[in-house]
């Protein structure tokens, strides 16, 4: 039997955020040491709770070391990349002898002067262990890979889907490499091939034709040697060097086959990369349509998405609906730390005349003024109930729901709501079921949230730290040229 140790730290960044991410961000959402991290993660959708599982199965003894996740956010000050760096340091080390390490790490985490804050964490816990011990690193679908994240990794493996709900069988493909590697059945590599290519995660989902396409190719070679290929379109939302589309083959000992597979699947992905385009619609334009009683329509302020790192207080969507106050009827969400405190002290059954948005991020809009009463205040955590992350708990700050009276439900939280998922309207007792328009902030995962549950949605053409229109954003550390950015013929890809 042998000691595998997990670990798992995550967060993904977004570097045109204008916040940045703390350590109080990762305390706020759970950072659990030892054996708190396995017990609260247990049957949780999460790649820590995949991985312990699978290694319970097999026989061996899970060591969990750390879990630390927070809400994606701007870049991460240095400081607190060093606590938890120490942190997975030194708990690697107070394990006592470890025969192999399963490492969750999100794979677009930037910390303060680094821009491969992930492959410095790898290569942290490599330092912490025996020579030789292996570290299998798992990654979410929007990572940006590097050749050094590759080369600290004995192998590293991706999530499949988009919208994401394979974290939990993401961590078992990790647990299955370890294990396999320290029985001596196997004896795994990964290759990387990149692409200068950026995709608008709206344009990313697994189901949709292009994205499909790939993942059929990545399926059908995943055969003999071949014991993995994971997808990596990255976020587009990360201005770093090295920025590109990734494919990793994960393979038992033939290097060659692997990175034929690499280069046929990424060349694959830069032929298709004209049919990644989105196509959002204005926002009035979008709010004028909806007609009543027709189920919800969701309103998909991507730009803005608190999943996506960015500050979820741009109130342009609650603006048009106010223009459509009393026709209409729609649940709406912001984080506005101000306006919560002026809801607290007004008290439940309070009228309440305040600005909302705009609070932390003021490029992108302006402030809206509301007057409604408060029927709702809590400060407690809302737990995810649909496909992604199932049964993981996110903190919401204090909250409260403020009824506008004119058919206009907003839930204001002092920090950002997933709400992917409709269990964070529910939560604060706003049904999207019995309203017209419900504003999502998210690119792609409310479709697995909201599945069913929905009769169209509509993205919004808007600018933010994560926008669609990728035009809308300044890039000066990313390599050039760069799919779609750059027009005109572009080298890179026709090798593949
Ligand atoms: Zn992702």
């Amino acid at each position: 039997m042998g000691r595998i140790a997990v670990a798992s730290i995550i967060q993904e960044t977004n570097t045109f955020s204008p916040q940045p991410s703390t350590l109080d961000d990762f305390v706020a959402q759970g950072y659990w040491r030892g054996v708190e991290a396995a017990d609260r993660s247990a049957g949780t959708n999460t790649e820590i709770a995949g991985a312990i599982a699978h290694v319970h199965r097999s026989g061996h003894q899970p060591v969990p070391i750390v879990r630390a996740w927070a809400m994606s956010g701007g870049v991460l000050t240095a400081r607190a990349f060093a606590v938890l760096r120490g942190q997975l340091f030194d708990g690697l080390i107070g394990a006592g002898p470890l025969d192999a390490l399963v490492l969750c790490l999100h794979g677009a985490l930037v910390a303060e002067g680094e821009p491969a804050a992930d492959a410095v964490l790898a290569e942290t816990a490599r330092a912490a262990l025996r020579p030789g011990t292996p570290v299998i690193v798992t990654h979410d679908l929007h990572a940006n890979l590097t050749g050094r994240i590759v080369a600290a990794a004995d192998a590293l493996v991706g999530f499949h889907t988009y919208p994401h709900i394979d974290q939990g069988d993401t961590g078992r493909r990790g647990a299955v490499l370890a294990v396999d590697l320290l029985a001596g059945r196997k004896r795994p590599g990964t290759v990387l091939a990149k692409r200068p290519l950026l995709i608008p995660a709206e344009a990313q989902a697994i189901a949709d034709p292009p994205m499909g396409a790939l993942r059929r190719l990545a399926d059908e070679a995943t055969v003999g040697p071949i014991l993995d290929v994971s997808l990596f379109p990255v976020q587009p939302w990360l201005d770093v060097p090295e920025l590109g589309f990734g494919v990793t083959v994960t393979h038992d000992g033939d290097e060659a086959a692997a990175r034929a597979v690499a280069d046929r699947i990424a060349g694959a992905a830069w032929a298709a990369r004209e049919s990644f385009a989105v196509h959002p619609v204005p926002v009035d334009d979008a709010v004028a349509a909806i007609r009543p009683g027709r189920g919800p329509v969701l309103l998909v302020q991507s730009a803005d998405s608190p999943t996506a790192g960015a500050t979820a207080d741009s109130a342009v969507v609650v603006a048009a609906l106010l223009k459509r106050a009393g026709e209409i009827r729609a649940v709406a969400t912001l984080v506005d730390a101000p306006a919560v405190d002026a809801c607290h002290r007004a008290g439940i059954g309070g009228l309440v005349n305040t600005p909302i948005g705009a609070t932390l991020d003021r490029r992108w809009s302006e402030p809206v003024r509301v007057t409604g009463t408060v029927t709702r205040l809590a400060a407690d955590p809302v737990v995810l109930t649909g496909d992604s992350m199932t049964g993981q708990t996110v903190a919401l700050g204090r909250w409260a729901v403020l009824d506008t009276g004119s058919g206009l439900g907003l839930l204001l939280t002092e920090r950002p709501a997933p709400t992917f998922d409709p269990a964070g309207y529910r939560h604060a007792g706003l049904e999207p079921a019995d309203v017209d328009a419900v504003l999502v902030r998210s690119a792609t995962m409310y479709r697995a949230g909201f599945a069913g549950q929905y009769a169209e949605a509509v993205l919004l053409d808007l600018p933010g730290a994560s926008t669609p229109r990728l035009d809308y954003l300044t890039f000066q550390h990313a390599p050039r040229p760069l799919f779609p950015l750059d027009p005109g013929p572009l080298q890179g890809g026709e090798d593949g």
